[in-house]
């Protein structure tokens, strides 16, 4: 269905379309060009080689002797006195028709073999009928008299003929031409239509899949490095495109919006790292100073109760802005790791026992699993920090007298570490949401569980940072599993 959503397909459908709309239009009013064009010069032809043979064997077709009935007719016909008949020329008809004959024969236009020609006296007896004509005779009775007519008519054989008629005082002159071979160049050109048609469209519709392919082509790379471009490599740059055309103009103006993103994103970054950094200082001198005052003797019950509150809430503080230097110097490339060759096992083991003092309070047994020998190449401190903070939220929301299991195995590629607890879980429509920045879930079972929100997001920055991954499986108030898989090396 993708498919259906590019432009390119849409380009190529549409164009398909217009040019199928535009081929059978051209095809049609062509063909039915020729076939006009092609009836009227035969029609003009057939005129003029009937009134040719009119005027030509009019002459002769005067010594033709006519029957006392058909001058009769011809006299009703023409309300006129009948022409002369020489009734002294015994010979003078059969002289008359070898006239016409050889006329005929000699004339260059007329064909007596294609075309048919027939010639009657007025009775309607055969004078002449060309030799095209071998079976059976032309019939027609709706003759013009002294003008042509041009009709179609079917000759004894069943074909189509176009016949040219004709009459004059003394004979009926028929001309046709059978429409066969005109129908064949007709077909002929149809059936041409109907192969090139469909080729040529096929060819156009390649070619114009092919333009559209390649002139669409830097609109794909455009967005397949657009879509690589995260705050994270914002000095990333589209290709320069060659040519100064529209898409030239979209990827400079693509290029442009970057930078001004990459400067926007630089100043946000330069200003927090400034403010952390200056909170950093004063923090420091505060926590030292109340841990000394609460060193002081003599201090009076809610005095001290107070200092402790206040000395808290800096712990939490110092620990925010630790937090997101961490993380402003992540982004910024400024977090330097140390890759090194780090035993998981005796790491985890050691963090088990750290973890072991901090459950100890709320009586939460933290428990090693399966524990396999397995090294990965790493930043030691940053990758202890990820466990650690993985098993400081297990203790921290997992109500007393739970359970907190760290394993570490071998997994296809490298090692997984998990830390399971048996806690209050994390509902599914947050489960995605726990890694972004200052996101805490709020439900009720976790209390006034204290946080910052940033601990997933340091986590998942360090197993990134080791080109890993960090995914949680979690059910409310049964547990929660975080698993981090790290490549081998
Ligand atoms: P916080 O400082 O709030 O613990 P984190 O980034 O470490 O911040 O965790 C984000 C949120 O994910 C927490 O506020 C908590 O709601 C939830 N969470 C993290 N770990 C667990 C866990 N093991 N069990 C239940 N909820 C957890």
């Amino acid at each position: 269905m993708r498919l259906f959503h590019s432009v390119r397909t849409k380009l190529t459908l549409w164009y398909t379309l217009i040019l199928a709309a535009t081929l059978v239009g051209f095809g049609a009013t062509a063909y039915l060009f020729t076939r006009s064009t092609l009836s009227d010069n035969l029609d003009r032809s057939l005129r003029s080689e009937v009134q040719w043979v009119n005027e030509f064997i009019e002459p002769k077709a005067k010594k033709i002797r006519l029957k006392r009935s058909a001058l009769l007719e011809l006299q009703q016909l023409k309300k006129s006195a009948p022409p002369e008949t020489r009734s002294d020329e015994a010979d003078s008809e059969d002289v008359a028709i070898d006239a016409i004959w050889n006329q005929i024969y000699q004339h260059t236009l007329l064909s007596p073999r294609r075309q048919y020609i027939q010639i009657l006296d007025r009775n309607g007896d055969l004078l002449y009928r060309s030799p095209s004509l071998a079976k059976g005779s032309l019939q027609y009775s709706d003759i013009p008299y002294g003008s042509t007519k041009v009709v179609m008519i079917r000759n004894e054989e069943g074909r189509e003929l176009r016949l040219a008629v004709t009459q004059n005082d003394y004979v009926k002159i028929f001309v046709a031409y059978p429409l066969d071979e005109l129908n064949e160049v007709l077909d002929g050109i149809f059936s041409d239509l109907r192969l090139l048609t469909p080729l040529a469209l096929i060819i156009s519709v390649i070619g114009g899949w092919f333009l559209a392919y390649t002139s669409l082509k830097p609109v794909d790379t455009i967005t397949r490095t657009a879509r690589k471009i995260t705050a994270q490599n914002l000095n990333q740059r589209l290709p320069a495109h060659q040519v100064d055309d529209e898409l030239g103009r979209l990827t400079a103006t693509f290029n442009d919006m970057i930078g001004r993103l990459q400067e926007s994103f630089a100043q946000i970054q330069r200003f927090s790292a400034d403010a952390s950094h200056e909170l950093r200082t004063p923090l420091t001198v505060m926590r030292g100073e109340i841990e000394v005052a609460l060193r002081k003797k003599g201090l009076l019950g809610e005095t001290k109760r107070l200092l402790t509150s206040i000395h808290d809430e800096l712990v939490r503080l110092s620990s925010i802005v630790e937090s997101l230097m961490t993380l402003i110097k992540s982004e910024s490339g400024r977090l330097v790791l140390r890759f090194d060759e780090v035993e998981l096992s005796t790491m985890i083991k050691e963090i088990s026992e750290d973890a072991q003092v901090l459950a100890s309070r709320k009586k939460i047994k933290v428990d090693l699993g399966r524990v396999e020998p397995v090294k990965v190449r790493g930043d030691a401190a940053r990758l202890r920090q990820l466990f650690l903070n993985l098993v400081e939220n297990a203790v921290k929301y997992t109500p007393p007298r739970g359970k907190v299991t760290l394993s570490v195995e071998h997994s296809t590629g490298g090692a997984s570490v998990s830390v399971q607890d048996t806690g209050i879980g994390i509902p599914r429509r947050d489960q995605t949401k726990i890694f972004d920045r200052f996101y805490r879930v709020k439900q009720e079972s976790s209390g006034d569980v204290s946080g910052s929100g940033l601990g997933l997001a340091i986590a998942k920055w360090i197993a990134e940072a080791h080109r890993g991954t960090i995914d949680v499986k979690s059910e409310p108030r049964k547990g929660s599993t975080f698993t981090v898989l790290l490549p081998r090396s």
